[in-house]
């Protein structure tokens, strides 16, 4: 028979029949064990899914969704919605900038995150009909739409806004669209307020741009934004004035180019140089360095690409990539 702990020993003693019965205190080396035992188990997920944590996530950049091009930096409708399903296809789940730069990634074992990012709030990015629905050829319209037709790819992004405000003036205005965009997930982001090069100003310059750019958001009520997107991807000459000034404090700092970006757990994550890939096809000037390519590149190189565990409380890598584990994430360390 099992010995009585003193607890209950006692109780028995003073004939407390009504006393609920006590737990018996945790046995150590039991306790070992059962953690052993999870941590492999949680191995086992993490290898069957091919996670790794470490890998790179494309952060896409994209600016006008409109139906006539002007630039290389627009996209139609149809090339947007393509790219989208393109990606769901390809086993992405979108995650926000916010997200993505505090590590909090919670997508399903096996799927790879990606950061949808908009510049330059133009209406085109959202525009919202009368009774406070985006209008279907919006990206925000075609984003949901996707999603809608692709269960797990979740409908969020990141819109760096300017005084421009999805052309919109009134500031009850500028409130609805930007409560709508907090409400349903959507994620805000400073684009400096008057979209200026900061590498030609001084730090007085900077510092007023940033601080006006997140009262563009914080004016409507919303909390200050946790990521800035350096206007034509430039720091200022000082690269730390972009981090943190009075006014704003930044937890990534994004730039326009060209590269897919590193894992925020990785040693090779730099918080105030986070590159992001123009949207474009494989063809001309974007015949490297846009997304088409970049996804062909990562689909390829599959090994350099984060996946997901799908437990967002570990970090899961191969063993042998340990090395490019940053010591600020070492507790949550999932090698296998
Ligand atoms: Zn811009």
């Amino acid at each position: 028979m099992r010995r009585l702990t003193p607890v209950i020993a006692l109780a028995a003693l003073a004939g407390c029949a009504h006393q609920a019965p006590q737990a018996a205190p945790p046995d150590p080396q039991a306790q070992k064990a059962l953690a052993v035992k999870a941590t492999a188990a949680k191995a086992a997920v993490a290898r069957a899914a091919h996670a790794n944590e470490l890998g790179q996530i494309p952060v896409i950049m994209y600016h006008r969704v409109i139906a006539h091009p002007a630039t290389s930096d627009d996209q139609t409708p149809k090339q947007f919605r393509e790219e989208l399903e393109r990606m769901a296809a390809e086993k992405y789940v979108p995650i926000t900038a916010a997200e993505y730069v505090s590590g909090k990634i919670g997508v399903p074992a096996g799927t790879h995150p990606v950061v949808l990012t908009f510049d330059d709030s133009s209406p085109s990015q959202v525009t919202l009909d009368a009774t406070g629905n985006p209008e279907k050829d919006t990206a925000v319209g075609i984003l949901l739409d996707v999603a809608r037709a692709h269960p797990g790819f979740r409908p969020v992004a990141t819109f760096y806004v300017t005084r421009d405000m999805f052309g919109k003036f009134t500031p009850e205005e500028q409130t609805q669209v930007l409560t709508w965009l907090h409400d349903n997930g959507f994620d805000l982001g400073n684009h400096t307020r008057d979209h200026i090069d900061l590498r030609k100003q001084d730090r007085k310059a900077v510092v007023e741009q940033l601080t006006a750019g997140n009262h563009l958001i914080t004016g409507h009520g919303l909390a200050a934004p946790s990521t800035l997107a350096l206007p034509y991807g430039n720091l200022p000459a000082t690269k730390s004035w972009a981090r943190s000034g009075d006014g704003y404090k930044f937890s990534g700092v994004f730039l326009a180019g060209y590269d897919p970006a590193e894992s925020p757990f990785g040693t090779r994550f730099n918080a105030l140089e986070i590159p992001r890939i123009r949207s474009g096809p494989k063809t001309g000037e974007c015949k490297q360095f846009c997304s088409a390519a970049w996804l062909d590149w990562l689909n390829k190189h599959a090994g350099q690409r984060f996946t997901s565990d799908g437990d967002p409380t570990t970090v899961a890598f191969p063993k042998f990539d340990r090395a490019f584990l940053a010591k600020t994430w070492a507790t949550k360390a999932l090698p296998y």
